[in-house]
């Protein structure tokens, strides 16, 4: 049997057949922005699922579960779409429409969740975790995540639950796009890092930083340049680097006292550098949690690689049904 699962991102749509190992054996995508209003994408989703099962010679009687990811806030009792910003999306009735026109053997498969809902399900199940409490949080330009309680993922009355990203953890801090203050994905995203790297370049002491001799601009300043400043045993950039872990400490630690998980795995592309400050991160989150002198705690770890393949949305899309 087959699942299939569609990651709706900002840039790609992406779908794929994923067989019963959690493999995805057929994938397709398109852009995002070919798809011009909510009808659009809806006739595309069912364009894409017809393709695919075709080209994998997979029949409806073949498919236990469609599941899709959708980047915004959800009713899970009228199937709507209430809000998904970076598709200017508004009030949808996604799911109704979609049954309506997904072809015969299909309408009654389909599931969708928040599509950070839906990583952390592929992680969770992909990722063999014994645990029956798990966080994921995922560190790109902003930060998301998702929980999973006793075995089920927490989705919260919208489905947009664990929005890890807009805690605050300053309150006179810099504006955010949410509309509060000083928010966790403020300072502690791979955005952040960046802009507290420039802010600190452009002071006295910055200026002597390698990183001002190699960048002239922000739009220049990257990860992997910034990381690279880090090894090379740039003095401003280890002290940026401790600033951010401090910052990326105190959500941990904010996240951990209310769940109590028994994992909480890091995933994106920061990740890539966790040989540089994951052991002082977690030296700084088992100082700060209210639980410091019980003798288990929440194991940190980085996710298990397939999160950051870019599959793990579709994998996850798939297996919205389990969980
Ligand atoms: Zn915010």
């Amino acid at each position: 049997m087959f699942r299939i699962g569609i990651d709706i991102g900002g840039t790609n749509i992406a779908a794929g057949i994923v067989d019963e190992s959690y493999k995805i054996v057929e994938k397709k995508s398109i852009k995002t922005k070919d798809v011009q209003d909510p009808s659009q994408m809806i006739k595309a989703l069912a364009e894409l699922i017809k393709n695919l099962m075709e080209s994998a010679l997979v029949k409806p009687e073949m498919v236990t579960a469609i599941g899709v990811g959708v980047p915004g806030t959800l009713d899970p009792e009228s199937g709507k779409v209430l809000y998904a910003n970076n598709l200017g999306f508004e009030d949808v009735p996604f799911l109704n429409e979609l049954k309506a026109v997904v072809g015969e053997g299909l309408a009654d498969k389909i599931y969708f969740d928040n599509d950070a809902n839906a990583a952390a399900i592929g992680e969770y199940i992909t990722g063999g975790y014994s645990a029956k409490n798990f966080v994921m949080m995922t560190i790109g330009t902003g930060i998301g995540g998702g929980v999973i309680i006793n075995g089920k993922v927490l989705r919260g009355c919208n489905y947009a639950a664990a929005e890890f990203g807009h805690m605050t953890i300053n309150f006179d801090g810099v504006d955010c796009n949410c509309g509060r203050k000083g928010c966790f994905e403020d300072y502690a995203s791979a955005e952040g890092l960046m802009n507290l790297a420039w802010d600190a370049m452009n002071t006295s002491e910055g200026a002597k930083s390698c990183l001002s001799s190699k960048v002239s601009s922000r739009e220049e300043l990257n990860g992997e340049i910034f990381f690279e400043a880090v090894r090379s045993g740039d003095k401003v950039a280890k002290e940026i680097l401790s600033e951010y872990i401090f910052y990326l400490s105190e959500g941990i630690i904010n996240i951990i006292n209310i769940f109590q998980p028994d994992v909480l795995t890091l995933s994106g592309g920061i990740t890539k550098a966790a040989d540089l400050y994951l052991d002082d991160l977690k030296k700084l989150v088992a100082k700060g949690i209210y639980s410091r002198n019980s003798s288990k705690n929440t194991e940190i770890m980085l996710s298990k690689g397939i999160s950051d393949s870019g599959d793990i949305g579709i994998i996850g899309a798939a297996l919205i049904y389990k969980m």
